[in-house]
Order: C-alpha cells, then sequence, then structure tokens
C-alpha cells in the first residue's frame, strides 16, 4: 500500500513523526513524505528526531505574499506529486495551510486523505484564524478522521461526517512526548547553551505565544503581565520567542531587558520538553502546548477567547485566560504559591501515547471504497451521452428528476 504524509509546520511534523515511524515499521506501506516548507527553521531537527526521509520538499513557499498564495502553491506542489505516482492514502494532520492545500490536492485527485487530529472545532471561523476555516476544508476532503477525544468524533457526527470513518485514536503528541521524553530525562544535556544556563533555584514559568488573532493590544497586555511576574523574585519567566516578527517586536519593546525574564530562541523540541519537565505553570496560546501539558501534570492558562480543547479545561488542567492582565498575574501566582509544582495527574484526555499505531493499523485494514470511484467515470458520461434516449426539450420535471439522472459509479 502507497501512502503519502504531507507536512508543512513544527507542530506537524511533531505530531506526525511517530506515525510516520509506525507506518515505516509496517512491511506492507510504501510511505512517501512530502514537505511544504511552511516552517523552515522552526523545524529544526525534527525530522533527523523522528527519522523521516522526505521524500520530495516544497520549494520556497514562504517566499509568497500572502496566504492565499502560499495556499496556491502549495496545491499545485502536492498536486505535482499525486499525479507522479498512484497513492492509496494521503495522510495530513491538523489545520495549517499545508494540511488544508494537500487534503483539497487530494480531494481533486481521487486519492483518499485521512486526517490526523479531526474534529476540533471552536465553531468560531475567525477564531482561531485561519485554522477554523482550514480544519473545516480537510474534513470536507477526508475519507477518513482520526479524531483524539471523544469531544472531536462527537464534532465530525454532528457535521454530518458518517460514523464508520471516525475513529477515536488519541492525540499524536502524546506519542510524540513519550518518543522525546526518554531522551530528555535525567542528566540531560539542553541542545541550546542559553537553557543550560537557565537558573535553577526559581519557579519555572513557561510561556509562548504566537498567535496571529493576539498581535496588537492583546499580546500586549499578556506580556505586561509577565513583566510584572518577573518583579515577583521568586519566579523565572522564560519565553521562546516565535519568529513572526510582528510578535518578536513586541516581545523586545516590553521584555527586552526585564529581571528574572529570559527571552530564547525558538527552542529545538528536545529542549521545549525539557523545560515542560521543569516548569511549574505554563502560559502559552498554543494548541500543541495544551496537549502536551496534561503529561506533565502541569496547568496552563490559555492566553486566548476560546479553545477547540475543551478537554484541557474539562481536566482541571487549563483556564481560559485571554489577554487579561490580573487573571494571568493571579493565575501564576496562584499556581507558584507553594514550596512545591502543584501537579496533576490522571487520566490524560490526549490518550496513552498509541494513537500511531492505531492509525497505522486503521490504514492497512481500511476497506473504504474511494467515494469518488474507480477512475472511469468519463468513459461512464461518454457512454451515457451515446445512448442518450433523453427528448431535446424535456418536460420541466415537477417530481422526480430520476429519468434525467445518472448515477456515475
Ligand atoms: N515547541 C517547540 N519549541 C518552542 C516552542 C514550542 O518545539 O520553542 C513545540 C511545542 O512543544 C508544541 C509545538 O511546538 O509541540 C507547538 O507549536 P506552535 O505553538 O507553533 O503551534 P500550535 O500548536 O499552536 O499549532
Amino acid at each position: 500500500m502507497r501512502i503519502l504524509v504531507a507536512f508543512g509546520t513544527r507542530p506537524e511534523i511533531i505530531k506526525l513523526g511517530p506515525v510516520c515511524q509506525a507506518l515505516q515499521r509496517r512491511k506492507d506501506i510504501d510511505l512517501s513524505v512530502f514537505w511544504s516548507g511552511q516552517h523552515i527553521e522552526l523545524a529544526a531537527g525534527l525530522l533527523q528526531l523522528f527519522e523521516i526521509d522526505v521524500t520530495r520538499n516544497g520549494s520556497d513557499v514562504m517566499r509568497e505574499p500572502g496566504l492565499a498564495s502560499k495556499f496556491g502553491r502549495m496545491t499545485q506542489e502536492i498536486d505535482e506529486e499525486l499525479r507522479s505516482r498512484r497513492y492509496e492514502w494521503l495522510v495530513v494532520q491538523g489545520d495549517t495551510a499545508t494540511a488544508a492545500a494537500a487534503a483539497t490536492a487530494g480531494f481533486l485527485n481521487h486519492v483518499k486523505v485521512a486526517h490526523v487530529e479531526a474534529g476540533l472545532r471552536t465553531g468560531r471561523m475567525y477564531s482561531p484564524w485561519p485554522e477554523e476555516f482550514n480544519r473545516r476544508v480537510v474534513t470536507l476532503s477526508s475519507a477518513l478522521h482520526f479524531a483524539p477525544t471523544a469531544n472531536a468524533r462527537d464534532n465530525l457526527l454532528k457535521e454530518g461526517v458518517p460514523a464508520a470513518q471516525v475513529l477515536t485514536v488519541g492525540n499524536t503528541v502524546v506519542d510524540a512526548l513519550i518518543h522525546v521524553r526518554k531522551k530528555v530525562s535525567h542528566g540531560y544535556r539542553p541542545i541550546d547553551p542559553a537553557v543550560a544556563a537557565l537558573p535553577s533555584d526559581k519557579k519555572l514559568v513557561l510561556a509562548t505565544l504566537h498567535r496571529r488573532e493576539n498581535i496588537g493590544a492583546p499580546i500586549r497586555r499578556v506580556l505586561m503581565a509577565l513583566r510584572e511576574l518577573g518583579q515577583d523574585g521568586d519566579k523565572l519567566i522564560v519565553l521562546p520567542v516565535h519568529l513572526n516578527p510582528d510578535v518578536r517586536a513586541e516581545v523586545l519593546r516590553i521584555l527586552g531587558d526585564v529581571t528574572n525574564v529570559r527571552l530564547l530562541e525558538p527552542l529545538q523540541y528536545p529542549d521545549f520538553v525539557h523545560l515542560l519537565s521543569r516548569a511549574w505553570a505554563v502560559v502559552s496560546d498554543s494548541g500543541g502546548v495544551q496537549e502536551e501539558a496534561p503529561t506533565f501534570g502541569l496547568q496552563v492558562l490559555i492566553t486566548r477567547d476560546t479553545t477547540e480543547r475543551p478537554e484541557v479545561i474539562d481536566a482541571g488542567l487549563g483556564r481560559l485566560v485571554g489577554s487579561d492582565f490580573d487573571a494571568i498575574v493571579e493565575g501564576v501566582r496562584r499556581l507558584t504559591a507553594s514550596d512545591s509544582p502543584q501537579l496533576r495527574f490522571g487520566n490524560n484526555p490526549f490518550g496513552q501515547g498509541d494513537a500511531s499505531e492505531q492509525i497505522a493499523d486503521a490504514l492497512i485494514a481500511s476497506r473504504i471504497a474511494n467515494p469518488f470511484g474507480r477512475g472511469d467515470a468519463s468513459e461512464q458520461i461518454a457512454d451515457a451521452l451515446i445512448a442518450s434516449r433523453v427528448a431535446s426539450k424535456p418536460a420541466l420535471a415537477t417530481s422526480s428528476p430520476a429519468p434525467n439522472c445518472y448515477r456515475l459509479t
């Protein structure tokens, strides 16, 4: 069975890395990997970490000026790959432009699309933007939907996705964390010297900020709250700064030289996981970080107005604080008030770390017929036109239009 896995951004590589590994272990699968290049710098080290061989690279997509032109370019490049060989499945993940472009190209080429981390919804098209749009496009294009949780599965069923095409498997980020945690356990030497140099006598608060919809006044309020917390003296605020220039400018302006705040370059995944394992609390607008925190029993102050991961809140591990200065300051102070971190371990809502194996099993076992037919529709159309007995001016149909309809299988 020939499968193409397509990804572009850092979180996609993290979450599809274990899927590629699971597929590579199966002898019946011939795996190809397409990387759109949507994140280049942020992907550093990830391909090696998961031992992924990229079969085809996209070309310089980030030079395209807008989201629509990036989308067009990626669709075209994935289209070329899909036409070059006959793939049985195209696997995409999440809600990025790469995922939406690849899924669209898969749909238009009659290649079955399997969606990893399917069914996440906020219900608001502009929050997060454009991810809520992207994930709906991927759902429309997909023949198999790997939902991470029961809630995600229910979202799909409510939209009319047939239950037989939805499998609840957990989130592959847990698989990735288990893979990496082994490497960063006792005696780990951080890749980035700035991580190795962090003082260990303070309560570590890990922050990440990058969401587009927070740029401007909201991100400034969040940064002011982090600045205030740095002045408490007992905490160390660590913020790997995203490469987005608008985010960088605000961060440097407000936190450039502040006591007990360390600004780092984006971290390689093992270093980031290492910091998660040492953290007391997390302040983040990241989707992936919300899913990773439960593995470490960590509580997250989510600097967004909505989340498509309500499981984190239901499990008592997260709180939506938006960009509310007081809620962030009070929330972090509460989580760091005692002498040891307030960790909460229990059932991880995102699974136990076997999602990738389940996905590989399901793809191998898939008996789903291609809903788009066998590739002979044009011949059927030609046959029907030649054999047509339809009068040239049919009477207006008032009831069933059946005599004028052809079902192409
Ligand atoms: N991450 C990382 N280095 C960093 C910050 C985050 O490796 O400096 C990882 C993090 O562990 C998570 C993923 O990147 O798995 C989240 O990426 P991001 O926040 O960019 O995207 P989102 O999850 O919001 O789509």
